[in-house]
């Protein structure tokens, strides 16, 4: 029997799996009819993250890996013509000819990459030395934009450093779990199972949970808190109001340990039980019940995803829930602490490697002289030569487009024709690109449509990197497969480009070993210290979390800020009071219904592979809207019938599922469907691009709609009657 111990490539748990195959002598693998190596997937008990456990998505990963695949680098002059297949050569020379004449006719800002979280740490960091360092434009952003950077800036506003505190043994000695903005039981279920099986073993432990669904997370609940969406803050205001009055906070630590108190407690005073309660549509009852558990909890544990994140507000949300953490002394200790749960399942490795707009590897800031000082010099790169301004966030790139300032746009492992916000607008974007490169694994994606450039990607079965999970925890993940076809890996296609512009020194790298060793010593002395990891390490030891510095024999730190000193200059954590503004696009009378959006338990994102994976395809085969039954009254909806969404930005269609599990005047549709899956039923049509000042990521959750029915469930059932 063949083993290979790896980490799934979905969501930020990370989970660890086991992937084997069924040899029938020592040496044979069982193979299929094409003779490709039959893998099999199971949860890797050794893998202290997951202890053996995985969900569907996960444990049908392997089905997928083969389907739909991108063999060839294909190109085409225009997009109304068809690809034609081309050599590496051709292709990779065609790029860097128009790499050069668009630095030359317009600056190296009209360049820009957007990546993924799904790419290795070893991808990001190589494509981080070729754009900020060789090419001289941060323009590089990747879709964890979308999906965390508001935690990202919450952290950094806060804490002084991004990087979650907390690790998923706090699930299991936590007194309480407050959930808000996350369906963690089908978003990220096992680290909502890990807390699952100890909140049944122990009746005292509580949780809470905020969300206007009644999701399965909420089911598990003693306290369910369906607020009205936007109306976080007023929420973790209105807690903060009560354990202040009756002076449950930690006076010793807010003392010695914090900064802008008083600011804070003055804020506070706007929020009266009373106000809270009818801005969250909550009772005052509920709001002093969750105050009491925060009281009476001594390890309060807050885990939060797309729900804060994604908001016009999102930075002063996360703010705002770190303060309830600071007021009451709940962090850097066991059980307790704010713990984002990342989205991809290397989003983390992206934001250690510089992989946003602002960033530069080792938890750096391009607008930071010191930090590009330090960079340039190890990259051996002119001083000067990395930009002291933010590039473009993926949004800020569309725009880019539109007004003919981005010239050559290189896309890879991720899917923004269907994840952007207002695709309409985004899709007529991208038509407008006069070069695109859309490197992937997959194809056909909705976004392969918009390229001039295909370049196959191998992908996570046949690569070699590491990639960290949500609670820092990095693994080791070994290629095991051949690539297939002509697919190259995401780090050789970048330092390939980057040898032929002529940075040949820069990217002499053998082994994506070779790429973490340079990458892990830009880490010495930052928050994320990794210098004491390596591949070799990594594959011995197994998955470490970081702090891990060099010379460091200990298996990682689990928790951070446990001596109550924080990465601020003085050390001090900083509380941020926000009065909230609520949505950025909130209901009216001609758009009366708050649309809001999320995930499903079997799918993942774009549907790039679990639309290809037949058990995940049968559980979730369809997209619907969710609608309250006084709502679905009102209109004279019925359960089934087809209900036309329509808000500023255009109109989607989708069978409505009347449930009392969503509040009245909100209405949810799953983000997972593009036109490749279904027609008409693409939610971020919907949705608009407003975003946080700070973390610029976008409101993806909430935008305004109105609803209407167009066709009769019943008089469809007759008509297809008649028909037959
Ligand atoms: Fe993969 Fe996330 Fe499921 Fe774990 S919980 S198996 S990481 S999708």
């Amino acid at each position: 029997m063949k083993l290979i111990q790896t980490l799934c490539p979905f969501c930020g748990v990370g989970c660890g799996l086991e992937i084997v195959s069924t040899a029938t002598t020592d040496q044979e693998i069982k193979r299929d009819e094409q003779g490709n190596p039959i893998w099999k997937v199971r949860g890797d008990r050794q893998h202290p993250s997951s202890q053996g456990m995985v969900c569907v998505k996960g444990a049908t990963v392997t089905e997928s890996i083969r389907r739909d695949r991108l063999l060839h680098p294909m190109i085409r002059e225009t997009l109304d013509q068809p690809f034609r297949q081309v050599s590496w050569d051709e292709a990779l020379n065609l790029m860097v000819e128009r790499i050069q004449t668009v630095q030359r006719d317009y600056g190296s800002d009209a360049l820009s990459m957007y990546g993924s979280g799904q790419f290795v740490t070893e991808d990001y960091y190589i494509a981080q030395k070729l754009m900020k360092g060789c090419l001289g434009t941060n323009n590089f952003d990747a879709n964890s934009r979308l999906c965390m950077s508001s935690a990202v800036s919450g952290y950094v506003q806060s804490l002084g450093s991004d990087g979650p505190p907390c690790c998923y043994e706090d699930l299991e000695l936590t007194d309480c779990a407050f959930i808000v903005g996350s369906n963690t039981a089908e978003c990220h279920p096992i680290v909502f199972n890990r807390f699952a099986k100890y909140h049944k073993k122990n009746p005292d432990v509580k949780l809470i949970v905020v969300d206007p669904r009644y999701t399965p997370t909420a089911e598990a609940a003693d306290l369910h808190l369906p607020i009205r969406p936007g109306t976080d803050i007023d929420l973790f205001n209105g807690i903060g109001y009560l354990l202040l009055r009756w002076g449950d906070i930690d006076a010793v630590f807010i003392d010695e340990c914090t900064r802008n108190f008083q600011q804070y407690a003055q804020l506070l005073q706007s929020y009266t039980p009373e106000i809270v309660a009818k801005r969250c549509g909550i009772t005052i009852e509920a709001l002093e019940t969750a105050a009491r558990y925060w009281q009476q909890s001594k390890r309060i544990l807050s885990l939060w995803s797309m729900g804060l994140n994604q908001s016009s507000e999102g930075t002063a949300k996360v703010r705002s829930l770190i303060n309830l953490h600071l007021m009451t002394g709940q962090i850097g200790k066991a059980g307790c602490g704010p713990f984002s749960l990342t989205g991809q399942p290397n989003a983390m490795g992206g934001r250690e490697a510089g992989g946003l707009a602002h960033l530069l590897p080792g938890y750096r800031f391009v607008n930071n002289p010191q930090h590009r000082a330090e960079v340039e010099q190890f990259w051996g790169i002119p001083e000067g030569r990395i930009s002291p301004t933010p590039g473009r966030t993926v949004w800020d790139m569309i725009l880019g487009l539109e007004q003919d300032e981005v010239q050559f746009l290189w896309i890879a492992a991720t899917n923004p024709a269907v994840s952007l916000p207002d695709l309409e607008r985004t899709k007529a974007a991208l038509l407008k690109s006069p070069f695109t490169v859309y490197q992937e694994a997959y194809y056909p994606t909705e976004t392969s449509a918009y390229a001039h450039v295909l370049l196959p990607a191998t992908q996570w079965s046949e690569k070699t990197g590491v990639m960290t999970n949500s609670e820092r925890r990095v693994t080791y993940c070994p290629g095991f497969d051949q690539p297939l076809g002509e697919a190259r890996h995401d780090w050789e296609i970048f330092a390939e480009v980057g040898r032929r512009l002529g940075f040949k020194e820069q990217f002499a790298f053998q082994t994506s070993a070779d790429v973490y060793a340079e990458f892990v010593q830009l880490t010495s002395g930052r928050p994320c210290d990794m210098s004491g990891l390596s591949h070799d390490r990594l594959q011995h030891q197994g998955p470490t979390q970081w702090p891990c510095p060099a010379g460091s024999t200990e298996p990682g730190r689990q928790r951070l800020y446990t001596d109550n000193h924080f990465a601020t200059p003085d050390r001090r954590a900083i509380f941020g009071g926000y009065h909230s503004k609520g949505l950025a696009e909130p209901s009216d009378p001609n758009y009366p219904y708050v649309l809001t959006t999320g995930r499903l338990y079997g799918h993942w994102h774009t549907l790039t592979r679990t639309g290809r994976t037949n058990k995940t395809q049968q559980m979730h085969p369809d997209p619907f809207i969710e609608i309250h039954p006084k709502d679905a009254g009102n209109l004279g909806i019925e359960n089934g019938d087809i209900v036309e969404v329509r808000s500023r930005r255009g109109s989607c269609q989708f069978p409505a599922k009347v449930t009392a599990f969503i509040a009245p005047g909100t209405v949810f549709v799953p983000m997972h469907w593009g036109t490749l899956w279904a027609s008409d039923a693409e939610a971020n049509t919907l949705t608009h691009p407003h975003a946080c000042p700070d973390s610029r990521q976008p409101e993806l959750k909430a935008c305004a709609v109105q609803l209407k029915s167009v066709i009769s469930h019943q008089l469809s059932v007759i008509s297809q009657e008649v028909d037959s």
